[in-house]
């Protein structure tokens, strides 16, 4: 299966896609989690991406795309990936597209995590993410770690990202609705769309998002 996560910055998005994928025995990709990993490696991508990412803007297509592509086309995408963060506007939506025919494949749903805005604000101002792992998430107030700082899953270091602070959230929530909400019309006129509210414990939403998956196929 081929699915598409889409909603705004503090859905659960990395959290959802996370389970989802595990339970559909697929790739979970994320561009938010390729662009991190080269920033800490310290590649020429991540080089180019860091200042964009810094400021809650979009890194460039030609940048996103190629990324994206290149990873869909490793062994373990054959049979089906989850994309988490990608496509975030309509030009990365028709490369998508493309890159797919090309393959003759298609995606086979989107998945659209609603949720209200100022929850959206709440979420990830307080949210902490482990260095090990960006699925590994807690929060200040709702989500608190056993031990201060330190991840309860694996003992990593929890971190606030630094495109988490409520400026740039709010900068992410206004790129979300110029740039990235018009690809829920553009999968909308596909009859790809499956929409699911965000709100509740993690386990809900997943099974929810599981139901809407299963339904959507049948
Ligand atoms: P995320 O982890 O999905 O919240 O992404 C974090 C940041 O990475 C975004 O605010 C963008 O700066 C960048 N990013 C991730 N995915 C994309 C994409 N598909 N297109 C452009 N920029 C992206």
């Amino acid at each position: 299966m081929r699915i598409v996560l889409v909603g705004p910055p503090g859905a659960g998005k990395g959290t959802q896609a996370a389970y989802l994928a595990e339970n559909l025995s697929i790739p979970h990709i994320s561009t938010g989690d390729l662009f991190r990993a080269n920033i800490s490696q310290g590649t020429p991508l991540g080089k180019q991406a860091q200042e964009y990412m810094r400021a809650g803007q979009l890194v460039p297509d030609e940048v996103t795309i190629g990324m994206a592509e290149d990873r869909m086309n490793q062994a373990d995408a054959a049979g089906g990936f989850l994309l988490d963060g990608f496509p975030r506007n309509l030009a990365q939506a028709e490369a998508l597209d493309g890159f797919l025919r090309e393959h003759d494949l298609s995606v086979d749903a989107v998945l659209d995590l609603e949720v209200p805005e100022d929850e959206v604000v709440k979420r990830i101002a307080g949210r902490r993410t482990c260095r090990n792992d960006s699925a590994h998430t807690f929060h200040v107030e709702y989500k608190k770690p056993q031990a201060e700082g330190v991840c309860d899953e694996c003992g990593g270091e929890l971190y606030q990202r630094e495109d988490d602070s409520e400026e740039t959230v709010r900068k992410r929530l206004e790129v979300y609705h110029r740039e990235t909400e018009p690809i829920i019309d553009y999968y909308k006129s596909k009859g790809l769309v499956v929409t699911i509210s965000a709100l509740g414990k993690v386990n809900e939403v997943t099974q929810r998002a599981m139901d809407a998956l299963a339904a959507k196929a049948a």
